[in-house]
């Protein structure tokens, strides 16, 4: 016994030692304030340019207020699952909530958006299936498919060339399923949707989206990219985040009422689980109306982004195809994206390395966020600073 443990204990140990080499080796540190514009990580003041707060609800004391009312009417925990006796009445009103924002016939709420993922594609396809998936997505959806046995069909990024070759290659008579995010959390770029609802329809496929980034951020009320572009009524399976934009935690799924049937029948992460605390149903649905109104939060936000995004490309950082609120700065090896990283905290700015394997190899990068509470001036200081870092270890000229 004892010299397998040390066996397994060296092995992890050497597993570890070689991240550190590629400085690939991640540890928590303590962010302190990470809702705000300004937090404090190893006690250091620091401008927030990392954070999924894009709107700047996650500190918003209605959304506080409302999960606290919530939660003195129904309870600390949920006690059990949905399907036994945990389904609370505060989960009614914010799916009522949810349906009437997306404007679709039935929604469901869920743990987080990774448990979504897994659970909603390993539900709907099995070992006879085939999901085309983007290379980029999000590694939940990667898990989900590994989890269904399906066939994994990656397509080149936003390709809609190559995925049109892997449809037509594929067997006619086995279920299809395309997914896709709709903003790529890591490139801050655009899924062709319209293209993707072209394909779906000749191919005989299901269209699954993933509005983590973008709920919230698209479409008059926020409802998302789908509904930004009009195309509601083509895809037919939207799910989303709380965790982002809105502030909260927890994600949906909405879309036909025989969908839900089915996933309330069949996702395994929402049967086996416990419901979510009240607290977080009460804000959640806070949150909801909240995003719906305040169109002047979006604005402000778009406005930062495009301001943020043109004054650094300016300079020479290579971005890529982002167009959004994430502005990722591509770097390349680990060794200068670490450093960049750490001298950006010296100078007082909160921006995270991203290596592989989240990103491929030799793109790590820094993916900055702007929020639609940051100030015009917080984000001039940061940009001169970015420049000067950028300068400083040659990142740009
Ligand atoms: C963050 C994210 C998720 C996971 O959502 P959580 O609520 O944080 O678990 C899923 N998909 C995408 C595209 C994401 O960016």
């Amino acid at each position: 016994m004892d010299s397998i443990r040390k066996y397994w204990k060296e092995e992890i140990i050497d597993e570890l030692t070689h991240l550190q080499q590629i400085l690939q080796k991640r540890s928590l540190v303590k962010a302190d304030g990470g809702q705000s514009t300004w937090l404090h990580m190893d006690d250091r003041k620091l401008l927030n340019l990392s954070s999924n707060n894009y709107l700047g609800l996650a500190g918003d004391e209605r959304i506080i207020k409302a999960g606290m009312v919530a939660a003195e009417r129904y309870g600390g925990g949920a006690a059990a699952s949905r399907l036994i006796v945990g389904n609370h009445p505060a989960y009614d009103e914010a799916e009522s909530t949810l349906k009437q924002w997306k404007g679709t016939e039935a929604g469901l709420i869920l743990g987080s958006g990774y448990t979504a993922n897994v659970g909603i594609i390993s539900a709907l396809m099995g070992r006879n299936g085939i999901v085309f998936s983007d290379k980029f997505n999000h590694a939940s959806i990667v898990d989900g498919i590994l989890l269904s046995r399906a066939e994994h069909k990656r397509y080149f990024h936003r390709d809609l060339n190559h995925l049109e070759a892997l449809l037509k290659g594929a067997d006619p008579h086995k279920r299809k399923l395309i997914v896709t995010d709709t903003v790529f959390s890591m490139d801050g770029d655009v899924a062709p949707l319209e293209g993707l609802v072209e394909l779906k329809d000749r191919y005989h496929a299901i269209l699954m989206v993933d509005e983590a980034h973008s709920s919230g951020i698209f479409g008059y009320r926020g409802e998302g990219l789908t509904h930004h572009l009009g195309l509601q009524d083509k895809v037919d399976i939207q799910m989303g985040t709380f965790s982002k934009a809105l502030g909260c935690y927890g994600a949906y799924v909405v879309g036909s009422q025989w969908l839900i049937d089915f996933l309330v029948n069949k996702m395994r992460s929402f049967i086996y689980t416990t419901g979510l605390p009240p607290f977080i149903l009460g804000s959640i649905c806070s949150a909801m109306q909240i995003v719906q109104t305040e169109q002047g939060r979006r604005e402000k936000l778009f406005n930062h982004s495009e301001y943020f995004r043109t004054s650094l490309s300016r300079f020479g950082f290579r971005m890529d195809e982002s167009e959004t609120q994430i502005i990722p700065l591509i770097i390349g090896s680990n060794e200068q994206t670490v450093r960049f990283s750490q001298r950006l905290q010296e100078e007082g700015i909160a921006a995270v390395a991203v290596r592989p394997p989240t990103v491929p190899e030799q793109q790590a990068r820094i993916r900055f966020t702007v929020m639609a509470t940051h100030q015009r001036n917080e984000l001039d200081w940061a940009i001169e600073k970015i420049v000067q870092v950028g300068r400083e270890i040659g990142v740009i000229l």
